[in-house]
């Protein structure tokens, strides 16, 4: 069977079906195949409504009664209706489903499966899925295990089923895809990809699902891998701008430093720096938690950069961030000049969306009389071009899709790469430094700057704050040093979106009359943005009221406490992110985190309260959310992986092996043209280079 034959050519397919499919990116026979039922039902436990036991169910009935109802609040619809068999009935709810009332034929027989319940006093099927028992059974005979397939946007499952139950006979012939080197597993053999298959779409019980499912998963886990490894290789084929390691020129940056490096921000920086030597472009990332100091070991770097004649780009995900980096820059490179008088320094820009006269600036960047620029998104624009960028420096970089990264780095001479350095606090697990980042190398600062005092972190219910939390506020201001209050940005349609910021701001107001409080958000203009976080780093405000617009990277060493409101809706490394903008200089910190609930404080917070160990939390993180859902490309939802699990380490470790062992001779791949033609897309989601 031709895997890239069009699906014209497939028996049941015609030009209207054939549209249709397109439509939804399903051009081949392989992209067909490769439409994996979404879950199965096991059919076989279908139920008597008189036996019915709380849990998930699948009743097999007729429906009647169906009405929707609108409640007065938020606009919510909910459908009614009763299921009835020869034994009994039963009421079934569907929320904001309003279609579902004419759904059904009352004259004709479905299964439905969904949650048996107790709801307000009664027990009823919740919000259940259905399918017309005559598309599940086969030729009378009793439904079994089946697999269920999603709706693709016009395309019902059930025409998908038909297509591929009429294709069942030539399964047999799909060929296999994979490499068989030496070290594979034992399910990895001739003939499995099209038993995997076969076992996908026909299972007979849970087992062949489980089969099908462990062969695709290592499949897609290898693919992934197979790509991030080919990217590799073919970033080591481009060359880059050796940027010369000058020790003397580092040695003067570090002597002018108001403190000591850390042993850790040595290692990195001279690691880093050793590498910006050579010919073949880096990608390396630095990894460390929040205060840990990545700034001045990028900045070390950007004037090896210099020296060497190359411009670098740092990209940072917000503006208030990069106005941040951009000051701490420059006083850096003054602190420098004024130790050593006549030292040629690199001219500094800032780039953002709320720069002056940016087409001028742009013009000096273009002929390379600017030597570091420091941005935001701005830095992305076609319209901002490189006389010799040989440098890219991504700060928070799981804050940046893929395609942003990518077209910041094609900002170098053509035929060249520059130098990648990527920074982030939140740590990636091993799992993924394999599969989508292709073993990337990593520089970690394992050590916080000496001094550092532990930040103290509290769970308190809001109602208790007048009594526990103000007391301890006052006293802090009173020594003159700072708070970050953090509120919800909810956005609301019929009042000003900041509601939330405004109100606590005007309530904090009111009670510490004797201080500035000053407020921030994102939906205010940039200028004013600019303004209040300069007034809060100069200590004019003492306490800011903001969004989670500062969550990353921002910096005032004076500001030791910080409040987060309604804490319960956040994620631990938001939250650890959030906190990490205190304790950032040698006083003791503190940390509130107030909540509504009445119950007993969640897992997550409690956490918090616990450990203030990064990487400890991000592991926390990973078991409570999975690896999906936190880093990079992920995050974006560029990488749908359909069957396999990034936390399967097995599987990985497995397919990695194999995948190292056949990307020892690239050439071969000639010999793989599907597999090359498959994991394209990969390629383009992981290279970072
Ligand atoms: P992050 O790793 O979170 O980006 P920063 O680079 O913003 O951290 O550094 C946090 C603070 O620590 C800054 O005020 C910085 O000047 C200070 N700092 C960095 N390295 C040291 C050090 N070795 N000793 C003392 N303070 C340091
Ligand atoms: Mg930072």
């Amino acid at each position: 069977m031709d895997m890239q034959a069009p699906i014209e050519e497939v028996k049941g397919v015609g030009p209207k079906t054939a549209e249709l499919l397109k439509r939804v990116n399903l051009k081949t026979v392989g992209d067909l195949l490769y439409c994996l039922p979404r879950i199965y039902e096991n059919y076989q436990t279908t139920v008597a409504i008189e036996d019915l036991k709380p849990g998930k169910v699948i009743v097999k009935g007729r429906i009647s009664d169906l009405r929707v109802m609108r409640t007065s609040r938020r606009q919510l619809t909910i459908t009614e209706g009763t299921i009835s068999d020869d034994t009994g009935s039963l009421r079934t709810v569907w929320f904001n489903q309003p279609y579902r009332a004419k759904q059904f034929d009352a004259k004709r027989e479905y299964y439905f499966t969904g949650k048996y319940e107790l709801k307000n006093g009664r027990y009823v099927l919740q919000s259940p899925s259905a399918q017309l028992v005559q598309d599940v059974e086969k030729d009378g005979e009793a439904a079994g295990f089946q697999p269920i397939y999603g709706q693709k946007s016009t395309i019902k499952p059930q025409l998908f089923q038909k297509i591929i139950n009429g294709m069942r006979d030539q399964f047999a012939e799909i060929p296999d895809l994979l490499p068989f080197t030496e070290h594979v597993p034992k399910y990895i053999s001739p003939g499995a990809r099209s038993e995997a298959l076969y076992l996908s779409h026909f299972p007979e019980d849970p087992a062949d699902a489980e089969a099908g499912r462990r062969y695709l998963a290592y499949e897609e886990i290898f693919e992934l891998i197979l790509a991030a490894k080919l990217n590799k290789l073919e970033t080591l084929r481009l060359n880059a701008m050796p940027l010369k390691f000058e020790q003397k020129l580092t040695q003067t940056i570090v002597k002018s430093l108001p403190f000591q490096l850390t042993g850790a921000q040595r290692k990195a920086t001279w690691e880093i720096l050793q590498e910006l030597g050579s010919k073949k472009p880096m990608n390396r990332m630095l990894q460390g938690d929040v205060g840990s100091g990545k700034t001045i070991v990028a900045a070390i770097a950007t004037a090896q950069a210099a020296a060497s004649g190359a411009q670098t780009a740092l990209l940072a995900p917000t503006a208030i961030l990069a106005n941040q980096h951009f000051e701490s820059f420059v006083k850096l490179f003054q602190g420098l000049q004024k130790q050593n008088p006549g030292m040629k320094l690199p001219s500094i820009a800032l780039l953002t969306g709320a720069t002056k006269c940016k087409n001028q600036l742009k013009k000096q960047i273009r002929t390379g009389e600017i030597d570091l620029v420091i941005g935001t998104h701005a830095l992305l624009t076609d319209s901002t071009q490189f006389h010799r960028l040989g440098f890219c420096i991504i700060d928070e970089q799981h804050r940046f899709g893929v395609g942003q990264r990518q077209k910041l780095l094609l900002k170098s001479p053509e035929h060249t790469a520059p130098h990648l350095l990527s920074m982030t606090a939140t740590p990636i697990p091993r799992s993924l430094q394999l599969t989508v980042f292709g073993d990337l190398d990593v520089s970690l600062l394992n050590e916080l700057p000496p001094g550092r005092q532990p930040i103290v972190t509290k769970i308190l219910p809001e109602l208790a704050q007048a009594d526990d939390l103000y007391p301890a506020m006052r006293e802090l201001l009173r020594k003159n040093q700072q708070i970050y209050w953090i509120c919800q940005l909810i956005e609301d349609k019929n009042q000003s979106q900041a509601t939330p910021v405004k109100r606590q701001a005007k309530k904090l107001a009111e009670i510490f009359s004797n201080y500035q409080v000053g407020m921030l958000h994102g939906k205010m203009p940039v200028e004013e943005k600019d303004q209040i976080m300069d007034d809060f780093a100069e200590g004019k405000i003492d306490i800011l009221v903001s969004t989670t617009v500062v969550e990353v990277g921002v910096n005032v060493p004076n500001a030791n406490m910080i409040v987060i409101q309604d804490a319960e809706n956040y994620g631990l490394a938001q939250l650890h992110q959030l906190r990490g903008r205190v304790g950032r200089g040698d006083q003791p910190a503190q940390c509130f985190l107030l909540t509504t609930s009445e119950g007993r404080p969640s897992k997550r917070l409690k956490e918090m309260e616990k450990s203030t160990d990064g990487f400890y939390l991000a592991e926390v993180d990973l078991k409570l959310r999975g690896p999906g859902e936190i880093y990079g490309a992920m995050q974006h939802g560029e990488l749908n992986l359909q069957v396999a699990n990034l936390s399967d380490t097995e599987t990985i470790t497995a397919a990695s092996r194999h995948a190292a062992e056949f990307a020892k001779h690239p050439e071969d791949m000639v010999k793989y043209p599907e597999l090359a033609m498959r994991i394209r897309k990969y390629q383009q989601l992981t290279t970072l280079n």
